[in-house]
């Protein structure tokens, strides 16, 4: 019988042991850490083996197919023995996706993915479709093809999930921008981040979509290079190139080939030039569902946001707060300090995934009042910022961080929390540093 070996027993994996169990599979499922005890009753209730806080090697070893959770990187020496064995590792996505018929409308970029993949599953449930949402986004997508049927999926995709996806192929794909981003897993080349990103196009036909942000350098030159055949629509700032949707005298426009959609930008939920792109590559996936226009534009002006992204806190004696949390690259931090009109005290700092900081440089230098960093080893913050910017500060908790820039801030500027980095040195994850920052401002 065929056994399949689950790599990681998160959300992700136990979704995938629970589908892999109702098809039938030999399933066993192993993590090197500890489970959650919520994962540990719904494997016992299902009667999946596993272990955890380590691997049995013969056992993984003897695997038809292993399905990896995208935590865990290709170069562990168990991932290699298995790859050196011949036996095919799979992601999640990949495996599930041999389960189900539903459409694929698949969000890939390095930032924006969670509020695109919101965004559209917002409007396709409002509009009334029989849709799920999945991916590195709350129940996994395994666990919902082995319980629901769906029609349709909306899935966002993360570089660590599509290196691991072969035969998968998207109905829609959305690739909204390529920045350096997890280069630590990556060797530090770029190269092979961008090679696992542009796999959203693979397999894809004539009767497909690929949608993607024209201007984008890096986009814009490996589309150039791809073999697979999926319809091309693109979104840009301004009417520019073959940009199909678009901002044209403060509205927004979406030519799609059996329509024009039309909205007064002024009334789009999502706000700032990276939300406008968030918003058009969604308008343009609704218009190829057939989305009525009036279902569209509901949707498009009264979605609510997500949570520790550009988040507006409360405003305390005049100063704006604002939760920025899952900014955990620099080009995320440069579309949050872009967006905002007023000055800014920046509070960042944390894990660095290896940041180049000249991004923002100008930014900082034309909006920051001051700098608050704000991690277990603030050093190459201090290098590289210290000679530019009037006040800087060195905290190691949200507490002091958040008073520190309580203080340095006048009336009418903005606190923005938007570390640039990830959170592990000092928080559980960007959720716990978010949600540690609001309660700060709370007490102020
Ligand atoms: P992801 O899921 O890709 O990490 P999110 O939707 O969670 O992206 O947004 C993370 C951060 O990235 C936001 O706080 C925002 O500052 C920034 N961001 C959102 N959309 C875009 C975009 N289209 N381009 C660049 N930055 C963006």
């Amino acid at each position: 019988m065929n056994k399949i070996i689950i790599l990681g027993g998160g959300e992700s994996g136990v979704g995938s042991a629970i589908l892999a169990q109702a098809k039938g599979f030999d399933v066993f499922l192993s993590d090197n850490g500890p489970l959650q005890e919520k994962y540990k009753q719904e494997l016992d209730q299902y009667n999946i083996p596993y272990e955890e806080k380590g691997h049995t090697e013969d056992l993984i070893l003897a695997a038809t197919e292993i399905i990896k959770s995208p935590g865990i990187p290709n170069y562990v020496p168990l991932v290699q023995q298995a790859i050196a064995k011949g036996i095919p590792i799979l992601s999640e996505m990949e495996f599930a996706k041999r389960y189900t018929s539903a459409k694929m409308i698949c969000i890939t970029g390095s930032n924006g993915k969670t509020t695109t993949t919101s965004l559209i599953y917002y409007i396709l449930k409002s509009a009334g479709l029989n849709v799920g949402l999945g991916g590195n986004i709350g129940r996994s997508f395994a666990r919902q093809v082995a319980e629901e049927s769906f029609d349709y999926y909306v899935l966002e995709l993360s570089s660590f999930q599509l290196e691991n996806m072969y035969s998968f192929k998207a109905d829609i794909a959305i690739l909204l921008n390529i920045t350096p981003d997890h280069l630590d897993r990556y060797d530090h080349d770029m190269q092979k981040y961008v090679d696992a990103k542009m796999r959203i196009a693979q397999n894809q036909t004539e009767h497909d979509a690929l949608i993607f942000w024209e201007e984008d350098p890096v986009v814009s030159k490996e589309i150039k290079k791809l073999t697979s055949s999926g319809r091309r629509y693109t979104f840009a700032e301004y009417k520019t190139g073959n940009a199909i949707a678009y901002s044209e005298d403060n509205k927004i426009i979406i030519n799609t080939p059996k329509s024009t959609f039309v909205m007064e930008q002024d009334l789009l939920a999502l706000e700032g030039t990276h939300n406008l792109y968030n918003s058009l590559a969604s308008g343009i996936t609704a218009k190829l569902l057939d989305i009525t226009d009036e279902n569209l534009r509901q949707s498009l002006s009264d979605f609510k946001g997500v949570e520790h992204r550009l988040e507006k806190v409360a405003k305390v004696r005049g100063i704006q707060f604002v939760n920025d949390s899952k900014a955990t690259n620099v080009n995320s931090c440069w579309y949050a300090l872009q967006s905002i009109k007023t000055k800014v005290v920046l509070i960042l700092g944390g894990t660095d995934k290896g940041n180049d900081y000249t991004e923002i440089e100008q930014l900082v230098k034309d909006k920051a009042r001051a700098l608050v960093y704000l991690g277990a080893d603030n050093s190459k913050l201090h290098k590289f910022f210290d000679s530019k910017v009037a006040r800087t500060e060195d905290t190691a908790s949200m507490k002091e961080a958040v008073e520190k820039a309580y203080t340095l801030a006048e009336e009418g500027d903005t606190v923005l929390l938007s570390p640039c980095c990830a959170s592990f040195d000092l928080f559980k994850n960007y959720e716990d540093r978010g949600i540690q920052f609001k309660e700060c401002v709370r007490k102020l």
